[in-house]
């Protein structure tokens, strides 16, 4: 391991410098190829071309899996430069891809690598492991799967694991002596070794890598964080929150199953520990845009999922191991009856334009005037059902102009001038 990397996207840079290093080292300079699945995170690419590399993109099938043919194709194309392969797993899609041994396998066979990106880990720990499916390199976010809390910016931590043969080329520092930024913390499968130490001399490549981040062991103080949860939580308890995660998901799917169409699934009609909900469908018939259900989820006092990632148009819907069913069902019901609002402007109930989907999130504000003149009520706009009622968390801000705001700097702040006359 290297704790070096501050960020997921680090971890992934500093992966592509060990393959980098490793093909150097055997003097195969010309391994430069990097092949990504089109439903990649946006970092993996940003990585790969940071790192020096050339991205070739690797199709994706109806199911949302990698096409397997096209990777064999690819791989075959670009043999004797292949540097390595970029793979999220479970996907982006929330699905657990069932050729994972064979695709890693196939990028062997080309004298490849395979970086596993492992934002998704949270669908692994305790069930399964990179090393399983054949990886030779992932990083974990720390502050997906283990507990440092993350928005606004970070901190993060984004610390990579390697296979054995990749261990000299870990990331160094100048001010610790070797690779991974100090100690090397080789852990044996059997786990007997767990603290025992080895120097790893440095190889001798063209371009011995450097430190990727300023610090030698990255934000360390954060470290902690993730270590007192995998200290409390126990091999048992992280392996339950993987399972939670993945129930929690499959639970959703299940309440959401007859309204909303989910968009990937695996063989037996099950999701990984997330799911993409196509919301495409309302827009062609009735107008009703992702952003509208969004912003709607406001007024039930929810935080929107992830919104047009991976695939444009569509929720993405990560419920995590930390919810309780009563919040889980809270969910489902405002989602259903979301639905319902939908509904009502398919049947010609709600206007197309003039509706509650449109106008939300309703503030206080709008719902507290005495001309209202709406075609729905005030007690729809803001107490849609009976929970919102018991606690209703009013929204700050109605609808905004987003792409406007994405495009021009609107400054909120009161002009200078406003103080300048407050002085005197
Ligand atoms: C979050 C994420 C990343 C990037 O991690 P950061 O810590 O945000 O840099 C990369 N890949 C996937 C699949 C992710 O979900």
């Amino acid at each position: 391991m290297s704790l070096q990397p501050n960020s997921g996207a680090q971890g992934e840079y500093a992966g592509l410098m060990v393959i980098r290093d490793y093909h150097l080292s055997r003097g195969d300079d010309h391994r430069h190829i990097a092949l990504i699945p089109q439903s990649a995170h946006g970092t993996n690419p940003a990585s790969a071309v940071m790192a020096g590399m050339k991205v070739v993109i690797v199709k994706c099938d109806e199911r949302g899996n990698i096409d397997v043919t096209d990777l064999r194709a690819k791989a075959e194309q670009y043999s004797s430069d292949l540097s390595s392969l970029m793979v999220t797993y479970p996907s982006t899609h929330g699905v657990f891809e069932e050729r994972i041994t064979e695709i890693c396998a196939i990028i062997h066979e080309h004298g490849g690598q395979v970086y596993m990106d492992g934002a998704n880990m949270n669908a692994q720990v305790g069930l399964t492991s990179p090393a399983n499916i054949g990886a030779d390199v992932c990083h974990l976010n720390l502050h997906k799967t283990f507990c440092i809390p993350h928005g606004g910016g970070g901190p993060g931590m984004g610390p990579i694991g390697v296979a054995a043969h990749l261990v000299p080329f870990l990331p160094g520092h100048v001010s610790v002596n070797s690779p991974g930024g100090g100690l090397q913390q080789l852990t044996a499968n059997n786990g007997q070794s767990e603290n025992q130490t080895a120097t790893v001399d440095r190889p001798k490549t063209k371009n011995p890598q450097g430190a990727v981040s300023a610090a030698p062991y990255g934000s360390a103080s954060i470290l902690t964080i993730s270590y007192a949860y995998i200290a409390m939580m126990g091999g048992e308890g992280l392996t339950r929150a993987t399972e939670r995660a993945i129930l929690n998901a499959n639970y959703i799917k299940s309440r959401l199953d007859g309204h909303y169409e989910v968009l990937y699934t695996n063989n037996t009609g099950r999701a990984a520990h997330e799911m993409i909900i196509d919301c495409r469908p309302f827009k062609t018939a009735v107008g009703v845009e992702v952003e509208d259900i969004a912003k709607r989820l406001m007024d039930y006092c929810f935080h929107a999922p992830t919104v047009s990632f991976p695939v444009a148009g569509t929720m993405m819907i990560e419920p995590t191991e930390s919810e309780s069913k009563s919040e889980l069902d809270r969910f489902c019901d405002a989602m259903i009856s979301i639905r319902h609002e939908i509904r009502e402007i398919e049947n010609g109930q709600a206007d197309r334009a003039e509706n509650v989907l449109k106008y939300a999130p309703h503030t206080m504000a709008v719902v507290l005037t005495d001309d209202w003149n709406r075609p729905y009520s005030r007690e729809k706009a803001a107490f849609p059902l009976p929970y919102v009622r018991a606690r209703k968390f009013w929204p700050s801000v109605s609808r905004i102009d987003s792409a406007y705001g994405d495009r021009n700097l609107v400054c909120s702040c009161v002009p200078t001038d406003a103080y300048a006359e407050e002085v005197v």
